[in-house]
């Protein structure tokens, strides 16, 4: 909505030119109001980019509706994103819009919106298409922010997908390691300060008149008195374990 001195421009995601208002289902309403943004609810302004002249993230209760606004030179981009979502929570729809907002007048000539400033606003969508230099405003590569939007959106979900297989590998060779730790140090057995290999698996008998732990039955704990592995004798060192050993 051109307002006197105010000029604005907008396209749907199919690169169509609309008006620069966004009705979401979840009753969100995302407006160009001159070179700000107003986010209503009910009519009221929950949000307006007037006094923000960063770069705008904005949310909405449903997380469906994404609103992207930056200032720049006077002149405010905004794409407005919301997607529709199955109950298994896969996005379904798209629609939205991406638009500027901008200063309508150059001198006291009524000029609207800039071939420049299209040019800005396709600098503003994530991704530019190599070819997409606007010659019309139709032209401006709408769709290539959904793409792109959808495409970072991948992009994350497989760098987590990756992070979590990686994570997962970790898991099961620490667990591996672990594993193999306590095998070696079954191997092992500590007399004073001269660890040697003992245990069936180095050839031995596990002990001089037992095949295994009396208790637990391993062999892959070194031996450690009374027929008990390491573990167990010490156990039973602390009456921990019952039994005539
Ligand atoms: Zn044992």
């Amino acid at each position: 909505m051109a307002l006197g001195n105010w000029a604005d421009v907008a396209f749907d995601l199919e690169g169509k030119p609309r008006a620069g208002v966004f009705r979401a289902p979840t009753g969100v309403r995302i407006e160009i109001y001159k070179n700000w943004v107003y986010v209503k609810r009910g009519g009221s302004v929950i949000m307006e980019t007037a006094s923000c002249d960063l770069n705008v993230r904005m949310v909405d209760a449903c997380s469906t509706t994404r609103l992207v606004a930056s200032r720049t030179d006077g002149v405010l981009f905004v794409a407005v994103l919301h997607a529709d979502y199955s109950a298994a929570g896969q996005p379904t729809a798209f629609s939205g819009m991406v638009g500027l907002g901008c200063y309508g007048y150059e001198g006291d000539e009524w000029v609207g919106v800039r071939e420049q400033q299209l040019e800005g606003l396709t600098a503003f969508v994530p991704v530019v298409e190599a070819a997409a230099k606007p010659k019309r405003v139709a032209v401006v590569p709408a769709v290539a922010s959904a793409r792109a939007w959808e495409a970072a959106t991948d992009e994350r979900r497989s760098e987590a997908d990756a992070a979590l297989e990686v994570a997962r590998r970790r898991h099961a060779e620490a667990r591996q390691a672990l594993a193999d730790m306590r095998k070696v140090r079954g191997l092992v057995r500590v007399d004073g300060d001269a660890p040697a290999l003992t245990g069936a698996t180095a050839g031995k008998p596990w002990s001089r008149d037992y095949p295994a732990c009396r208790h637990c039955g391993t062999t892959e704990r070194a031996h450690g008195g009374r027929g008990l592995c390491g573990r167990d004798y010490q156990r039973w060192m602390k009456g921990a374990i019952e039994g005539d050993y």
